[in-house]
């Protein structure tokens, strides 16, 4: 299998089962309520770890929590100016809590370890004097610093040369940088900030070293796949590259895997309409599983162009497998389904591309429905096992007359709301597969023609 290395700008070949994948992914900071960029990493980084277990790899999945920030404590001052609960620690917990109730809602499993910042000051400093003693950092005013000049191939991730990127650093007037583009470390506690002990008086971690201490804390140098959105390239994984090969002179991870991030353009049509494109508000509109499934139909490192209505054909189109119908009859896998199941994990050993691989399955229930019951029968197991292996439920196990029963409740819904072209389809598909419904003051029957 492999997977496009931002760094290399190459494919690069992963370790064939049972060898071990060690990811590393870049979360959230709790400060707000979670956004759809948020929901696609977690879901993106959850279907892709499912794969690589389900293909044999042995796999340790790590996200961290940025629990002190700026924008925390921004947050949590503003919150006290209003008049409300201004401790930034109950606005991390409340903020950690929404957003893993939307993972939970997206059907995302817990990584293997959340590991929050504030747990890791220690390994945090002892990164921070590793690079003070290798001449890579410098303690100023209270602060400590990373001297950029002193990493010779600063800037090859995101494709920048240090010399363009003088003249973009002029922000940084105030501060106790020997030079423009260092960037801190560790930053010197202001009066009323949280704080901890460290060699340098009370401060608290700067943004990227944490990734880097809690990167090569639990995975060590070299692991395998360094994850994150397209918007963290630059400055936070440069800054994590040359934090980490600074302090350990060896390289940090060997594939950087980055997801494309999601444009709102119905942004203020939205707001007018008095919705919000929050993914909870999102999935309790549309359905979970509606939203999954959208955010699995592109390719990862796609940028999405967001609109609602992509929400509502998404759902058309996971009906569209919940329509075919199955009997309960055992399955016999033939040469035709046993090729879905190949074109849909060739699919995924090629850059992880669930767009193509949610495409073979399109195609298989298009198929389907024009086949006999039998044939029917094994391509709908077939479609339920490969959309298990990203967290989909495509083809919900249940009995064919269940599945009737469903139908006919979802027509009789259709009329209720008018929807009379909708219940006659239904009516419609229903018959060509030899049911006939029948009508009456006590409800609808149905029965096999
Ligand atoms: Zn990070």
């Amino acid at each position: 299998m492999r997977i496009h290395d931002s760094f290399s700008r190459e494919p690069v070949e992963l370790p064939a089962p049972p060898g071990k994948i060690r990811l590393y992914v870049c979360g959230v900071t709790p400060y707000d309520v979670p956004h759809l960029g948020h929901a696609r990493a977690a879901v993106v980084f959850d279907a892709f770890t499912r794969w690589l277990r389900r293909r044999g790899n042995e796999v340790v999945y790590i996200r961290n929590i940025t629990d002190i920030d700026d924008k925390i404590i921004d947050r949590s001052a503003a919150l006290r100016d209003a008049g409300a609960n201004g401790d930034w620690r109950a606005l991390v917990e409340r903020c950690i809590d929404e957003y893993t109730r939307m993972t939970t809602t997206l059907g995302c499993a817990p990584p293997d370890r959340e590991p929050r910042v504030t747990e890791h000051v220690p390994q945090i400093i002892d990164l921070i004097q590793t690079l003070v003693a290798g001449g890579h950092a410098y303690a100023s005013g209270g602060s400590v610093y990373f001297a950029v000049r002193t990493f010779e191939p600063y800037g090859r991730l995101s494709g920048r040369r240090v010399d363009e990127l003088v003249a973009g650093a002029a922000e940084a007037a105030g501060d106790d940088k020997k030079d423009l583009l260092d960037f801190a470390l560790w930053k010197a506690a202001k009066p009323g900030e949280p704080s901890w002990d460290s060699p340098w008086g009370p401060g608290r971690p700067g943004w990227h070293i944490e990734c880097s201490a809690m990167a090569l804390h639990y995975l060590g140098s070299g692991f395998e796949i360094h994850g994150g959105g397209n918007d963290l390239i630059f400055p936070h994984h440069e800054n994590e590259i040359a934090q980490s090969e600074a302090a350990t002179g060896e390289r940090f991870t060997k594939i950087w895997m980055h997801n494309g991030l999601i444009t709102l353009q119905d942004r203020k049509m939205s707001k007018s309409e008095g919705n919000t494109l929050q993914p909870s508000d999102l999935a309790a509109r549309h359905g979970a599983a509606t939203l999954r499934f959208y955010l699995l139909n592109a390719h990862y490192r796609s940028p999405i162009d967001f609109h609602e209505d992509r929400l509502r054909d998404a759902k058309s189109a996971l009906e569209r497998f919940a329509t075919l119908i199955v009997s309960d009859d055992k399955p016999v896998a033939t040469e035709s389904t046993r090729r879905i199941g190949e074109d849909f994990r060739a699919a995924l050993e090629d850059d992880f591309n669930t767009a193509r691989a949610l495409g073979v399955l399109f195609e298989a229930v298009k198929e389907a429905n024009k086949s006999d019951q039998a044939a029917r029968d094994a391509a709908a197991a077939a479609i339920r096992e490969c959309g298990e292996i990203l967290g989909l439920d495509l083809i919900p196990a249940r009995s064919a007359d269940a599945e009737i029963d469903r139908l006919v409740e979802e027509r009789l819904a259709a009329k209720r709301a008018r929807d009379f072209s909708r219940a006659d389809a239904i009516r419609k598909a229903l018959s060509e597969r030899g049911f006939i419904l029948e009508d009456s003051a006590q409800g609808t029957r149905w029965r096999r023609s």
